[in-house]
């Protein structure tokens, strides 16, 4: 098992501020787990949870083990557990305790020859008072890192503020922002897929490509996130982050080399090209729905204000025309929705071709399509047209035909087994224990993304302030289908 690739002769150490929640419940203990059980862990790795409860050391370990036999289930091998348990210790520290610091430093030795990497799973507004412990202690120094997750702010000024009281602590180089997207592996197979391969990268432009969809829906409705979510919205929620990453992944131009800076330099030039959105075409070029009474997941959902119990214009769906506005992609819209509350769990990108500049078989040609689902599978298939085998009266018959493009589902990399459904936060874990920032979000990519978001939400403010209803269950709100029958075109669903 390999070392710490960043700092071979420290003694690594995850700690997990926030090891008794929900994310790290859910899914930082399994993909810990699990990189444990693929042989990804040092054999000298702690872990350290950190959390405001006090909970005894058995008791601590049953909910870990809990928590692991829950999420991975049939594919956990004998002996995992035995082996990550040992790893594993738990402190109780609260957050407002001002000697937090010393109290962490006291648990984890001798800091100068540790590798620590903290994984913040709690509040934003906790960032701020554990980072100066941090600091204080002496615990926040190089090579040590921090790993951090949205919500990053809710606007642009919000975030700087968040980043700022990060930034004393922990240099750029050491913050891991995560967006959980970035570790799946058909997100990474979308660079392969551009990157690795000639055939794409020449058509890869406003002349072969119509128009690109971005669709990340939900069958749930807000649930127990009410309270933060009314706050936000499926703009600030999911677009800011999410989708625009995806869009970043599909526009850049190619990176240089596959360096974290080389990647991200490009990434930061799709969010800053992207086309302001003001009031005077807010109303054209977005929709804002919220989800009334109807029908989700085969129950009566009562809508988004009736479960609140207060009237809201918080949006819980909202589809956007969105312009790359450099050389490659004018011309080429790139349509994002994202919504709570609708038929079907999808996300899902499809990238569109023009029609063929000449068709030999009249309409029955349909241009190519190439789809990347993340979401119920991952998956990515490329449409091309193909002749109807055998004989038709009617002379030659086109059919569109599939072509799998992803192994993802088939085969692991030494080909002889099934391969597993990975975490996403497996792969993030893993790149910030090695100390690799390549796959995580930087400083300015989150502040060109909000300054983008700020802009509708000013416009919405200005000229849109109320969004349209639609019911559960149904496919979004009228608005997001002209959004689409405008430019002739219509929604992949
Ligand atoms: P949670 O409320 O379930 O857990 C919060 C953790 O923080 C607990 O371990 C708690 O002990 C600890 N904590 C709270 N106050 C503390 C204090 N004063 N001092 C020390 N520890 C304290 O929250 P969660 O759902 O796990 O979310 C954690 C963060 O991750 C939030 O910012 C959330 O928005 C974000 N997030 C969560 C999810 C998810 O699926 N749950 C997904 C993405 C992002």
């Amino acid at each position: 098992m390999s070392p710490s690739k960043l700092s071979p002769a420290r003694q690594p150490v995850f700690v997990l501020v926030g090891g008794t929640g929900d994310l790290a419940l859910r899914m930082l203990w399994p993909s810990l787990a699990m990189l444990d059980q693929d042989g990804f862990l040092s054999d000298d790795l702690r872990v350290v949870s950190v959390a405001r409860e006090a909970v005894a050391k058995t008791e601590f370990l049953g909910r870990v083990q809990g928590a692991i036999e829950k999420r991975i289930n049939k594919d956990l091998e004998d002996g995992t557990l035995d082996r990550f348990l040992k790893r594993v210790s738990h402190v109780a520290l609260d957050a407002s305790d001002p000697e937090w610091g010393n109290k962490l430093k006291a648990e984890l030795g001798d800091i100068d020859t540790l590798d620590i990497v903290y994984f913040l799973s709690v509040s934003p507004t906790l960032f701020k008072p554990i980072c100066e412990h941090l600091e204080t202690a002496g615990l926040s120094r190089a090579p040590n890192r921090v790993i951090i997750e949205k919500p990053l702010g809710r606007d642009l000024a919000s975030s700087k503020v968040i980043n700022d009281s990060v930034a004393h602590a922990f240099e750029e180089t050491r913050t891991f922002r995560i967006d959980h997207y970035l570790g799946k592996e058909t997100v990474q197979n979308l660079l392969a897929l551009r990157f690795a391969n000639t055939v794409f990268e020449p058509l890869w432009n406003a002349q072969s490509i119509d128009h690109v969809q971005v669709t990340v829906s939900e069958t749930v409705g807000t649930g127990d996130r009410l309270g933060y979510y009314d706050d936000y919205g499926a703009l600030r929620d999911m677009v800011q982050n999410h989708l625009l990453q995806l869009v970043c992944l599909l526009a850049m131009e190619p990176p240089s080399n596959f360096n974290s800076d080389a990647l991200r330099d490009e990434k930061v030039k799709v969010l800053r090209s992207l086309k302001p959105i003001t009031a005077d075409v807010v109303k054209e070029v977005t929709a804002r729905g919220q989800y009334g009474a109807g029908f989700a997941e085969g129950h009566q959902v009562a809508g988004y204000e009736a479960e609140k119990g207060s009237p809201s214009n918080t949006e819980t769906y909202v589809a956007i025309k969105a312009e790359v506005a450099n050389w490659r992609w004018s011309g080429t819209p790139f349509y994002l929705r994202t919504g709570k509350a609708l038929p079907s769990r999808t996300t899902e990108i499809v990238i569109q071709f023009r029609a063929v500049p000449h068709s030999i078989f009249g309409a029955a040609a349909q241009p190519n399509r190439l789809v990347i689902r993340l979401q119920p599978d991952e998956d990515i298939k490329l449409t091309v047209m193909n002749k109807a085998p055998g004989l038709s009266a009617d002379g030659m018959q086109l059919q569109p035909l599939d072509l799998s493009l992803s192994l993802t589902n088939a085969f692991d990399s030494n080909g002889d087994k099934p391969s597993r459904r990975r975490i996403a936060y497996e792969r993030l874990i893993l790149d910030a224990l090695n100390g690799n920032n390549a796959a995580f979000v930087r400083r300015d990519e989150v502040e060109a993304a909000w300054t983008w978001i700020d802009g509708i939400s000013a416009a919405w403010a200005e000229a849109y302030p109320k969004p349209q209803l639609y019911p559960a269950g149904s496919n979004g709100p009228i608005s997001a289908h002209m959004l689409l029958e405008r430019d002739k075109r219509v929604w992949n669903d």
